[in-house]
């Protein structure tokens, strides 16, 4: 009895390549097959099938495409090769193929870009012909793809084919950078260089905080960078019986919102948290050209704490270009 198969991964494992593995594998039997190409609707396919991965996973692709030969399917007598789009009906298509040959293998690459109907249509299919479906199961925003949805809820056999995250572990997320950094934007037309990566859990949510502080810490380097005034001090009049206030900073929006941002990132070993001098002129002077990331953030962190305490501080460090210099550090650390 002929089956439905789906096997699955991430990015970083050649689909393309095992589809045509599969289907060398029968041709070689003696089976008549019909390779289906689904017409891929955005870059993201197109990126991983040309092994456009960032990193370490790039490199292991360029080898490994090194010394790969790329099948020649047209070489095997028995193997058709079609390229299909959203609409192609595929029963319609296996028929119309197995007219004047019996069909006995369909192999689809891609699968995942299948549409629902085209599943039911393979599942339909495989009362007659064994077929195998090579693809991703969700994508960069961890949802199920239409067609790995569809070959997921009614497969026969589905199989998890596994792909190293870089750190050795089990990948089992679909990242999409643009420019070195997570996007969970769909729109795949956007400007930048776009890579994808298979990352296990732990990995990604690394990237997903670099990702953060570079979107919300790093975009007040070019707002800092340019601010002659970062707020004014408050000039309270003395009343009666009212006790006065120290004098304070009424900060500029955008500070305030640097503040409010930077509150939202816990800071990773706050008991490794350094010690510096409570004077605005010592915290000018420390260079910050080679320390880490955690320590320019603990840096940060310390002076708007200090900002209670010693108004103006934060004030001063961002007027006089001190804080310019630690957001164009930490951009450094988080973009090595
Ligand atoms: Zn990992």
């Amino acid at each position: 009895m002929a089956k439905l198969n789906f096997k699955y991964g991430t990015v970083g494992f050649s689909f393309v390549d095992s589809a045509e593995e599969c289907c060398k594998t029968y041709a070689e039997k003696g089976s008549t097959i019909l390779f289906i190409k689904t017409t891929a609707k955005n870059k993201f396919s197109e990126a991983k099938s040309h092994e456009s991965l960032s990193d370490a996973n790039a490199e292991n692709s360029a080898k490994k495409s090194k010394t790969k030969n790329k099948i020649d399917l047209q070489k095997f007598e028995d193997v058709e090769v079609v390229s299909i789009s959203a609409e192609t009906n595929l029963v319609e298509l296996f028929e119309e193929k197995s007219h004047d040959k019996k069909i006995d293998v369909v192999v689809v690459e891609d699968a995942q870009l299948c549409t629902t109907i085209q599943v039911e249509n393979l599942r339909k299919i495989s009362e007659n012909a064994n077929v195998f479906c090579f693809g991703l199961k969700v994508n960069f925003d961890t949802q199920l793809f239409e067609g790995s949805k569809r070959l997921l809820e009614i497969s026969d056999s589905v199989q998890e084919i596994k792909t190293d995250c870089r750190c050795k572990n089990k990948a089992t997320m679909n990242a999409h950078f643009i420019n070195g950094f997570l996007t969970f934007d769909v729109d795949e037309e956007k400007e930048g260089k776009h890579t994808y990566q298979g990352l296990c859990y732990a990995c990604f949510k690394k990237e997903l905080r670099r990702t953060n502080i570079n979107n919300q810490i790093v975009k007040y380097l070019a707002i800092f960078k340019d601010m002659d005034t970062a707020g004014d001090w408050s000039s309270d009049t003395p009343m009666d019986n009212v006790i006065l206030q120290k004098p304070f900073v009424i900060y500029d929006e955008d500070v305030k919102n640097f503040v409010q941002d930077f509150h939202e990132f816990e800071i990773n070993n706050p008991e490794k948290m350094i010690v510096v001098p409570d004077n605005v002129q010592a915290l000018k002077k420390i260079s910050v050209k080679d320390q880490s990331f955690d320590y320019v953030m603990s840096l940060i962190s310390y002076v708007i704490k200090m900002e209670r305490i010693r108004p103006g501080m934060l004030k001063e460090l961002i007027e006089d270009g001190t804080m310019t210099k630690w957001l164009r550090q930490i951009k450094k650390t988080i973009s090595e």
